[in-house]
């Protein structure tokens, strides 16, 4: 997808501090982090919603939430995690290529506004 920040962070065209790589799904840390650890994990196949993803699609979604409890040691999850995916503007959603938010290493308040 032209212009989608994270299909080139994908595409190696931009610099990111990668956690883990595989066919379906890159995890890199967040830039401007909303927790002591905030990780991204990206499913390789560009989609905005959920409402529009493809059976193929939620194949790659389904390994990104089998994977990530799997790297509790290298994400630092031994104590619980956070994991959030904002969908649309109410969300605030700023980057339209589904993601998951990683969040871990503290204890965590509850605002969701
Ligand atoms: P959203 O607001 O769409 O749910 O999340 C987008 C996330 O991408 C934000 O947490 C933001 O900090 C992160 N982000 C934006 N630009 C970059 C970037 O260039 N590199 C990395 N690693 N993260 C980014
Ligand atoms: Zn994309």
């Amino acid at each position: 997808m032209e212009n989608c920040l994270f299909c080139k962070i994908i595409a190696g065209e931009i610099p990111a501090t990668k956690m883990y790589e595989d066919q379906n799904m890159l995890i890199f840390k967040d830039i401007d982090p909303k927790a002591k650890n905030h990780y991204l994990c990206v499913p390789k196949s560009h989609f905005k919603l959920l409402a529009d993803m493809t059976e193929e699609q939620s194949e790659m979604l389904k390994a990104c939430f089998k994977k990530i409890p799997e790297l509790k040691k290298e994400l630092g999850l031994e104590n619980g995690y956070r994991l959030v995916i904002n969908q649309g503007e109410d969300a605030g959603q700023t980057v339209f290529h589904l993601h998951i938010h990683i969040l871990s290493g503290q204890k965590m308040g509850w605002t969701p506004a």
